[in-house]
């Protein structure tokens, strides 16, 4: 049982900020991935949270008590947090069978009202007062074996970890983690030294295991398909900055600015550029792709003007950080990706709040007989169950998924159209979603003839 509260954390080192002024909450019994590219924070923040790595400044609560607090001067170390680690070396003892590796830790517990169920599961009063107790050697072997169910891991208890494979040994390293009963898990990369296929098994395992110990769970990954698959909600950090933390369809579906869209998805979400206005009916009319012309309707009532002004009123609202040093690693607008055949990318000057970014998931762009888009296949990935299919589209080259067997030849020539109420239109000027909707293209000849 665990709720953590982080409240205006910041680590720097000189003008560096690694993590910037970060508050979230993670729920009991939650799930949270923590998900950016290389050097955002991820492993910073997670480290703050458990006590490895001191705040520059802010405030961090596990059940309401403050573990660290810049002002009040409080900072809990590591040991005292009743939490557990797992990291991408989770070095086992050599010399000691699996059953010791996992009953080392239990062996040095002293504390007061300390007992073990039948069950094996470790049980603390927290109002026991007195003498502080170790656990006996009875109590160790009901909760190794305990554990060791949890993880499948129960005939290997007498082998060494030489003996066993990597998969197995990381159940050890788990089992070894959640022997001491810790309120909540950390867990940096775990399974990035495991094959392809065993970390897809070991991540199910890991679901299961979240699901029946009930604890929090902490996870740092830059793998966004195993953030997607794995948390109850995913918290996506750029440059120390929190862009988003929803649960994971939300972040998939409703992505709050470009960097979200582009960062989780796989194929990459299709940027188009398009530019127009809203109608008095509210549909937005943008051209785009050089000469077509598309009619974006938004899900939800919506006005382009209101929606800009509350931009501007949120902008001036939000304090700035107060920064007693300068951020070197300044943030910058996101350079959302536009793919075209020569790889040039569009200038970005001079853009209006007529210039608008729309964001297509390549399973809405569906090859058919009819469709009002033409292009030609620029290659095409089966992999059995799908195909992705890049098609180009004059000089821009669009990504999209294909299911079932059918096959693609270089350079034929297909149609398609985009469907599905989840396309995304985005503010060029600022790169945050202004709402979802359909997008109906329309051919350059059906313009012509209306
Ligand atoms: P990765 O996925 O590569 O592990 P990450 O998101 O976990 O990246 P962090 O380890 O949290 O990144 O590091 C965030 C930033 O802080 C990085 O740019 C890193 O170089 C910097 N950093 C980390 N530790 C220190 C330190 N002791 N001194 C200075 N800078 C540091």
């Amino acid at each position: 049982m665990a709720r953590i509260e982080l409240s205006h954390v910041t680590k720097r080192w000189g003008g560096f900020y690694a993590v910037d002024d970060l508050s979230l909450v993670i729920e009991d019994n939650a799930f949270v991935t923590l998900l950016g590219p290389s050097g955002c924070g991820k492993t910073t923040t997670l480290r703050m949270i458990a006590g490895l790595e001191t705040p520059t400044t802010g405030r961090i609560t596990i059940d309401g008590v403050p573990v660290f607090d810049s002002e009040a001067g409080i900072n809990v170390p590591a040991n005292k947090r009743r939490v557990g680690f797992l990291f991408q070396n989770y070095a086992l003892w050599p010399n000691m069978t699996v059953r010791k590796n996992i009953a080392f830790g239990l062996g040095n517990l002293r504390e007061a009202g300390l007992s073990v169920s039948e069950e094996g599961e470790i049980r603390r009063d927290p109002l026991a007062k007195g003498q502080a107790r170790k656990l006996t050697k009875e109590e160790i072997e009901r909760v190794v074996q305990r554990v060791s169910e949890i993880v499948k891991i129960q005939p290997f208890l007498d082998r060494y970890p030489g003996e066993l494979s990597g998969g197995q040994q990381q159940r050890v390293a788990i089992a070894r983690t959640l022997a001491p009963g810790p309120r909540v898990l950390f867990m940096d990369e775990p399974l990035s030294n495991l094959d392809a296929k065993l970390r897809l098994e070991m991540r199910s395992e890991l679901q299961r295991l979240h699901h029946s110990t009930g604890s929090t769970f902490v996870y740092v990954t830059h793998d966004q398909m195993e953030a997607m698959t794995l948390a109850t909600r995913i918290c996506l950090i750029s440059n120390g900055v929190l862009q988003q933390y929803d649960e994971p369809l939300t972040i998939y579906g409703k992505p709050e600015n470009t960097f979200v869209a582009d960062f989780v998805g796989n194929p990459a979400i299709n940027f188009i550029n398009g530019h127009g206005h809203q109608g008095e009916d509210g549909s937005f009319t943008l051209s785009v792709l050089d000469h077509y012309e598309a009619v974006f309707v938004s899900s939800r009532k919506i006005s382009a003007q209101e929606w800009y002004q509350e931009q501007e009123s949120r902008e001036a609202a939000v304090q700035k950080p107060d920064r007693p040093v300068a951020k070197e690693n300044e943030d910058t607008l996101f350079q959302y990706p536009v793919r075209t055949v020569t790889g040039r990318e569009e200038s970005r000057d001079c853009l209006s709040p007529d210039d608008w970014v729309i964001g297509v998931r390549p399973e809405f762009l569906s090859i058919c007989e009819d469709g009002p888009l033409e292009g030609e296949v620029f290659s095409a990935m089966p992999t059995g169950m799908e195909t992705t299919v890049r098609i180009r589209v004059g000089n821009y080259l669009l990504t999209g998924v294909s299911f079932g067997k059918v096959t693609y030849q270089i350079g034929q020539k297909i149609r398609m159209e985009i469907t599905g109420d989840g396309i995304c239109l985005f503010s060029r000027r600022n790169g945050c979603l202004v709402t979802t909707g359909t997008l109906h293209m329309r051919h350059p000849d059906e313009n012509d003839a209306g």
